[in-house]
Formats: structure tokens, C-alpha cells, sequence
């Protein structure tokens, strides 16, 4: 959301720095949930899909192996230890467990360019959207389908007074020749309530995940549906038009971006509520 936007949004990347450097603080109570999961098919589309129970024996590089922890060793100020997978399900996962930073990655990685290794060892230790963009490029590129989330992040789409799937369905069939495959979920509650919240993301995409995540305090009936599908709209222009680089930084919200957002119907609209309801949407 950045660059226009009144409320002042995290980027999903500082988010999920934020999540790590809490999860640090609180390790020997609660371990960090799996980071990133791979999930390129929309969830209809996934039931039909069948995976054979077993998999092939994985033999694995251990100098690749071993090179590869030493980099993001290089990197994170605690232990590291790197497991290699042959799942399918999570490409790219990795958790801290009293101060270690655990990481479990696929064998694709091992042989993979240096620059989508130095991409992969910002995404484990910051969190990086940047990386996370070009992740989910490479692992695009080299042709992998997962079946479904990991059990423990489900993908809710029905609130109790707005219907994701819906809105992303009505959207993608007006704005996008139903092009957008990526997943979509309200984002979990947070389970503390902080009293005087001074920034809220209200959507974010993230492209390792392929999945638009919604805050969950718009699912309020006070909350127009044509502002909801502002802020699905917005994220589903980020899985289609990805942030150019350049200097250095990387601008998520480029030109291409900026000319197509206002296409959305009830853009004026959607930003004129926006302004009228931070304070009420910071609040609840
Ligand atoms: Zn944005």
C-alpha cells in the first residue's frame, strides 16, 4: 500500500521483520511458525489435485549444502542450521528456536544463481519483500506446484460480513481477464490488542506465497464492500505488475502500477472513505 495512502503501511517485508525480531524475544515459549509456503494453484483448483504418496530419494550436495549455511550464517547473529527438502508443499521455511535460526529450503535452491541465493538469505533473515519478489520468480521459473497451505495457516475467504473469494472472483473476471492466480485469505486477529495502534496494513501480497492476505478489522459491516475490494484490487495489481528495481530500491508501486489502480471503479470513492475512517479503522 505505501506510496499514496493516508494510513501509513507496513511493507509486508518490515512486517515480517518485526515478526522474527518478536518471535526472537519469545522463542522458549512459542516457536515461530512456519514463514513461507508455496502455493501457486487457487484452492478449487488445488482439491483436484493428486500427489503421489511417495517421493523420490533426495541426495543432496552437502558442499551446496554447506555453503549455503555458511551464507546465511554470515547473515543472522545466532546459529544456523540448514535442512534441505524435496517438499513440495513448503519451498522455503524457516523458524527461530532459542536464538538458532532454523531454515529448511528446497533442493532447488542448491545450484541456484548467486543472486537468488543472496535473495534467499535476506528473505530467511529480514524478511525481505524485495526477495520474497524474486523468490517467487525463481521458483515460478522452475515450474513447481504445491498442493495446499500447511494445516496450521488455513485460508479463510468468508467473513462474516464480506466474502474474499467473491470479491477477488468479481474482480479478476473486470479488471483481469480472470488472469490473477494467487491465493487469498482474511489475515489472522492479532491476539493482543495494542491500545493506540498508529499504523494498520490493511492488505498485503506476498509473492513467495502467492497470497493476498486482508486485515481482518475490515470485515465489519460498517466497512462498504466497494472499500474492501479497493484494498483486494490494490493487492491483486501487485501479484500482476512487479516492482521495478533500480537504484538500488525497489519501487512497488511503479508507474505502470499508479496509471492502473485508479482504473477500479470506486477508486475515488474507496480513497475518500479510506480518509474519513483511519482513526476508526486504527482503533478497531
Ligand atoms: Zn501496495
Amino acid at each position: 500500500m505505501g506510496g499514496r495512502s493516508v494510513v501509513p503501511l507496513l511493507y509486508a517485508g518490515r512486517a515480517g521483520a518485526a515478526r522474527m525480531a518478536r518471535s526472537r524475544a519469545i522463542t522458549a515459549t512459542r516457536p515461530h511458525a512456519a514463514a513461507a509456503i508455496r502455493i501457486p494453484e487457487r484452492v478449487r483448483a488445488q482439491l483436484r489435485l493428486v500427489f503421489p504418496t511417495a517421493s523420490p530419494r533426495l541426495f543432496v550436495h552437502e558442499g551446496a549444502r554447506q555453503a549455503l549455511e555458511r551464507k546465511l550464517r554470515g547473515a543472522f547473529p545466532g546459529p544456523v542450521i540448514l535442512s534441505i527438502t524435496d517438499n513440495r508443499h513448503s519451498i522455503i521455511t524457516h523458524r527461530i528456536w532459542r536464538t538458532t535460526l532454523h531454515a529448511r529450503v528446497h533442493h532447488m535452491f542448491l545450484d541456484a544463481p548467486a543472486s537468488i541465493l543472496d535473495a534467499l538469505v535476506r528473505y530467511v533473515t529480514r524478511g525481505d519483500r524485495d526477495a520474497s519478489a524474486i523468490l517467487g520468480d525463481y521458483i515460478d521459473a522452475n515450474g513447481f506446484r504445491l498442493a495446499r497451505r500447511k494445516r496450521n495457516a488455513p485460508i479463510v475467504t468468508k467473513g462474516k460480513h464480506h466474502d474474499l473469494l467473491m470479491l477477488f472472483d468479481g474482480l479478476n473476471a473486470r479488471y483481469f481477464d480472470g488472469g490473477v492466480n494467487a491465493l487469498i485469505t482474511w489475515g489472522k486477529r492479532p491476539t493482543t490488542k495494542s491500545p493506540c495502534r498508529k499504523t494498520i496494513k490493511l492488505g498485503s501480497y506476498s509473492a513467495v506465497d502467492r497470497l493476498i492476505r486482508v486485515h481482518p478489522s475490515l470485515d465489519r459491516n460498517w466497512v462498504p464492500r466497494y472499500f474492501v475490494a479497493y484494498i483486494v484490487y490494490h493487492e491483486m495489481l501487485h501479484h500482476v505488475i512487479p516492482g521495478s528495481r533500480g537504484l538500488g530500491r525497489v519501487n512497488f508501486h511503479p508507474p505502470e502500477f499508479k496509471e492502473r489502480e485508479p482504473h477500479f471503479r470506486h477508486f475515488d470513492r474507496a480513497i475518500e472513505w479510506e480518509k474519513r475512517h483511519v482513526a476508526r479503522l486504527l482503533r478497531s
